[in-house]
């Protein structure tokens, strides 16, 4: 009787299951359970929903789980997630905090240029502790516009420039304490009137350190410092009770010079390559060429071009959900892939071009292609749940990028409002009449700038409040942890090599079978997920 080998994790590996059905050994038999990614995925359209990860064997615990995972070939992250280039997702707000936490965020362009490559700069010259881009008024705003903003965004600490911008010279600050007592009629009265003049600020400079200021806010007992260049310009603000929270990020995504890590999306048209530059001088990481199907010669011509003029920036290229479609731009010299077609939750692609792929194939089938050229792949769209961002990685991509997950987080643009009740903000697609009225989108999602008809494949709506990217993160990242543990594997890197050895098996499931996997046969109940 030949006897063999169960690896660590307890299932039969693929190899071992070769010609036999039964393994038979001193431990009993193990029969073969479940079907490796390439079985159930060889035909047929899956998506996340249709199929589960049979558990592993577990020796360790989640803390264990290293979640490190390349994002191109040159960059790897600590969090392999990703927010979405989306005017309604990702500005610098947002990927500040992604970058915090281990992920990184691209910067949409739907927007002119130069703001897009301001936004690179202000992710690039993140101090942690100092506002960059305070709220700022000038001197002839009424005292009601700082009632509004403390309304609006919850604090009243407004340095007043002679410019009403960050950059203009410092003429004094408002605070929540000059305004609180002012009653109905004093409303339309000028801030100059009420602020502390510059002459009795106590402001900081640019070289201060974090624990400077700390200190001469103490000292001064005031709970905010105006830091001026030489020329007493406001550049940032320091606020006393970001200080008390402060605290280290140490899986932060950080370049040699320890600034946080940024991408931005481009198009691929002629205009594009003057973007690019202003973006590539501000600093960015890697850009993401953002297309709805990538397989273009427009595509390939700007990869070419990239590599040829910014060999240092790394470039995603897509989107893409076929190998065929894979190949033309790892040829072109892509450094990584974005896939999805169709898949995210704003998207009406399918349904209006009649083109697309289910997710779940899309992502392994690219994967396993772009693998062989140690190309890394990030699984873009339709992410509902933590399990989803397991579901991606376990079929081969490296990291998931994410839009209506975080468009609810106080990072992403826009107010949050009430609707129902429920406190909401704004999401649409970039494929949205709606986010088409504005430039860079029309350009994604049309194939030619004389396009008279526009054909939308995105639309609006709105997601609940998720509190702060600060907490959501750690929570999306824990919850992968314990999904890991479950499977047995402690890594991102170990769990693709597993796939791929045919040792995770995976298993589809029933309709039937979704709806006992989720919650059922209550009355009510409440869903509080961290
Ligand atoms: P305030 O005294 O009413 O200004 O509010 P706090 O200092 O208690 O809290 C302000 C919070 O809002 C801090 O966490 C700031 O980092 C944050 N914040 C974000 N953007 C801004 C901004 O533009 N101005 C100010 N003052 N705070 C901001
Ligand atoms: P709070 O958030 O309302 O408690 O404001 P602060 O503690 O920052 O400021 C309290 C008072 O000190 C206000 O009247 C400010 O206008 C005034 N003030 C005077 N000098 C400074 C200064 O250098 N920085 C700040 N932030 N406030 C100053
Ligand atoms: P979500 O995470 O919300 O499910 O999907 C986000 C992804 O949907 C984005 O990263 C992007 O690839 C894609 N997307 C964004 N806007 C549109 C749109 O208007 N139409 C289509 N087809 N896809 C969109």
């Amino acid at each position: 009787m030949e006897f063999k080998t169960v690896p660590h994790d307890g299932r039969a590996s693929e190899a071992s299951l070769k010609g036999s059905q039964l393994i038979t050994g001193h431990m009993g038999y193990v029969p073969e359970d479940g079907k490796s990614a390439a079985q159930m995925l060889s035909d047929g359209g899956l998506t996340y929903d249709d199929f589960l990860i049979l558990p592993g064997f577990i020796d360790f615990v989640p803390d264990d789980v290293s979640l490190r995972s390349p994002l191109t070939r040159n960059i790897s992250l600590n969090a392999p997630l990703v927010s979405s280039p989306m005017d309604t997702v990702t500005e610098h707000e947002m990927a500040i905090a992604m970058a915090l936490m281990g992920g990184i965020g691209i910067l949409h362009h739907n927007c002119d240029a130069e703001r897009q490559a301001e936004m690179v700069r202000m992710v690039k010259k993140y101090k942690q502790g100092f506002i960059m881009d305070p709220v700022v008024l000038s001197p002839e705003d009424s005292v009601e516009r700082v009632m509004e903003i403390k309304a609006n965004r919850g604090f009243g600490g407004i340095p007043i420039t002679a410019t009403g911008k960050v950059g203009g010279k410092l003429l004094g600050i408002v605070t929540s304490r000059d305004i609180d007592y002012l009653n109905a009629e004093s409303y339309a009265t000028p801030v100059s009137e009420v602020m502390t003049p510059a002459e009795r600020l106590m402001v900081g400079n640019t070289e201060m350190s974090l624990d400077d200021a700390n200190a001469v806010m103490q000292d001064a007992r005031k709970g905010k410092l105006p830091i001026v260049n030489d020329d007493f310009e406001l550049v940032a603000l320091i606020s006393r009770s970001d200080l008390k929270k402060s605290r280290e990020y140490p899986d932060s995504s950080k370049d040699a010079k320890g600034q946080l890590l940024v991408g931005a999306a481009i198009g691929t048209r002629e205009h594009d390559r003057e973007r690019l530059r202003l973006l590539v001088e501000a600093g960015v990481d890697v850009v993401v060429l953002d297309s709805s199907q990538g397989n273009s010669v427009f595509q390939i011509g700007m990869i070419r071009f990239i590599k040829d003029n910014f060999p240092q920036v790394d470039v995603i290229a897509g989107n893409v959900v076929t190998a065929a479609q894979a190949k033309n731009l790892i040829d072109a010299g892509a450094d990584g892939l974005r896939i999805g077609m169709g898949s995210g939750s704003i998207c009406i692609t399918q349904e209006v071009m009649a083109v697309g792929r289910a997710q779940a194939t899309a992502v392994y089938k690219v994967c396993e292609y772009a693998r062989r050229f140690g190309i890394p792949c990030i699984a873009d769209g339709g992410i509902k749940t933590v399990g989803h961002i397991t579901k991606a990685l376990a079929l081969g991509s490296s990291c998931v990028m994410m839009g209506s997950l975080l468009a609810g987080t106080s990072e992403a643009p826009g107010e949050y409002f009430f609707q129902d009740g429920v406190r909401l903000k704004k999401y649409r697609g970039m494929g949205s009449l709606n986010a088409m009225e504005k430039d860079g989108s029309r350009h994604r999602y049309f194939s030619q700038e004389k396009d008279k008809i526009r054909v939308a494949q995105g639309v609006t709506g709105t997601v609940a409040d998720k509190g702060s990217v600060l907490r959501f993160v750690p929570y999306l990242c824990a919850g992968v942890r314990h999904g890991l543990q479950d499977i047995g594997c402690r890594s991102t890197v170990s769990l693709r090599a597993a796939m791929y050895a045919g040792e995770i098996r995976f298993e589809t499931r029933t309709v039937s079978a979704q709806m006992e996997g989720g919650v059922h046969g209550l009355h009510s109940y409440e869903k509080r997920l961290y």
